[in-house]
């Protein structure tokens, strides 16, 4: 019991290091989860390698316990490596600056294409021209003149029987007679990486030498995201990836992997099927995400729900004013007992020790505390606020309705009187351990 409470009291004062068994305890759920997101195996595990040697030793932060600190060293870990925010679209070029889609069929290229136009036009006033290079399905040209008139955006004329690289170069011609600023290149894909479309892709880009060249990826790609990233950027060479129907279920493992192997920022996110559905990237959305089910996520919330600073604030407040009474107490003793809250007020305390020793001599664990809650609950409100005035028949009283003896009411107020002491101490002085309290 009293190791129970160490433990946890431990915990609370952040005391004690990450020990290789709470590392390894936790990666094992860690590793699921990024499993579960369909994280590629080879980046899960050179991932989880680089996060061991990081975690293990670690100090562990107040009221926070073992677990939760090696998820929160994994999820800061995760947002390193998929990159920080505000990476957008450069345009820092000459222009007409030709940006060039690539990816596989049904990535989603033309329906990016159009939102970018969209996004160039509206919101960073650029004047837009669009080109479809898929000269395999004519549908697929189509398809991006709909939406360019839909948008009341230019496409490049329609001509039969050109190649994809000619009509990147008639594309460019266009866009400089025409005083564009931006020409979006949107290429074909095919269902499956192979060499045809590699080759046609880097012909186009040396034809059209584009200023950003953007891996169009469904964000649903699992183990195959990878072997996709790394052909793409190895033949014809990535400045970023757009990842598509981030609105779906998927976990966005592949971001995770595409990343990591090309190391090529993730510039963008496609939210949905219309053109407005076009987001910056954020790297704490997904990673949130890929840690997204499992117990890890149960995990992280714990951790932040374990410091209620709304009412830390208000009791810090009080103490402050030396104002801790028996109702105080009792939130504080309810709070112990389902062990997230004393580290809310306690945790952040320093001179916690003292405390420590007061807890521990009580003996308080969830049988105890539960009698003290009815001890306080027998009590007027009155006799809360002012427990000066609980004299012997009124002690009496209290113990009988609580169903205790009456010492067990003299050893509570002791207690209160020595903890509403101790923290009247810690805060007086103006910018004492209060201050933090109150500000969080
Ligand atoms: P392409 O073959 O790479 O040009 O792919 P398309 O742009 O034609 O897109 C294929 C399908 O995916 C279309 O039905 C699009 O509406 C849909 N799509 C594209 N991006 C998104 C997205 O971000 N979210 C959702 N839900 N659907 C998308
Ligand atoms: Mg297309």
């Amino acid at each position: 019991l009293s190791e129970k409470l160490g433990g946890i009291l431990d915990r609370l004062t952040g005391r004690g290091s990450l020990s290789e068994a709470d590392v390894d305890a936790a990666m094992r759920e860690v590793r699921r989860a990024l499993l579960e997101a369909d994280v590629s195996l080879d980046v899960v595990r050179s991932f989880t390698e680089r996060v061991r040697e990081q975690a293990v030793g670690a100090t562990v932060v107040k009221s926070v316990t073992p677990g939760q600190m090696v998820v929160k060293i994994v999820h800061d870990e995760l947002i390193a490596t998929l990159g920080s925010d505000g990476q957008t679209i450069d345009l820092n070029a000459v222009p007409p600056v030709a940006i060039m889609m690539v990816g596989l069929q049904g990535s989603g290229k033309t329906t990016t294409t159009a939102k970018l136009a969209r996004r160039l036009t509206q919101r960073d006033k650029r004047k837009v021209l669009m080109a479809s290079l898929d000269v395999y399905r004519p549908a697929a040209m189509e398809q991006l003149a709909v939406l360019g008139r839909d948008l009341d955006i230019q496409t490049l004329p329609i001509v039969e029987g050109q190649k994809p690289a000619q009509i990147a170069r008639r594309a460019l011609e266009a866009g400089k007679l025409g005083g564009y600023d931006v020409v979006l290149l949107d290429t074909a894909g095919r269902t499956t990486l192979d060499e045809e479309m590699m080759s046609e892709a880097a012909e186009i880009k040396s034809t059209a030498n584009p200023h950003e060249v953007l891996l169009v990826a469904d964000s649903l790609t699992g183990q195959d995201a990878v072997n996709l990233a790394r052909a793409f950027d190895e033949r014809v060479g990535l400045t970023g990836i757009v990842l598509t129907r981030v609105d779906g279920d998927g976990r966005g493992g592949a971001a995770l992997s595409m990343r990591a192997v090309t190391g090529k920022p993730i510039k963008l996110i496609g939210t949905g099927e219309k053109t407005d559905a076009l987001e910056d990237f954020h790297p704490n959305r997904i990673a949130g995400r890929i840690l997204g089910m499992g117990d890890v996520v149960s995990l992280v919330e714990k951790a932040a729900a374990n410091i209620d600073a709304e009412k830390a604030a208000r009791v810090a407040e009080k103490m402050r004013k030396g104002q801790f009474d028996l109702s105080d107490m009792r939130d504080q003793l309810l709070q112990m007992a389902n062990m997230g809250g004393i580290s809310g007020l306690m945790g952040m305390m320093p001179g916690i020790a003292k405390m420590k020793n007061q807890i521990a001599n009580a003996g308080i664990d969830d049988k105890i505390i539960k009698r003290q809650v009815a001890v306080i609950d027998s009590m007027t409100r009155q006799e809360r606020k002012h427990p000066d005035v609980l004299k012997a028949s009124r002690k009496k009283r209290i113990a009988s309705g609580a169903g205790v003896k009456v010492e067990d009411v003299n050893k509570l107020l002791k207690m209160h009187r020595n903890m509403a002491d101790m923290m009247k101490a810690m805060g007086s002085g103006k910018r004492g351990p209060m201050a933090g309290i109150a500000q969080a």
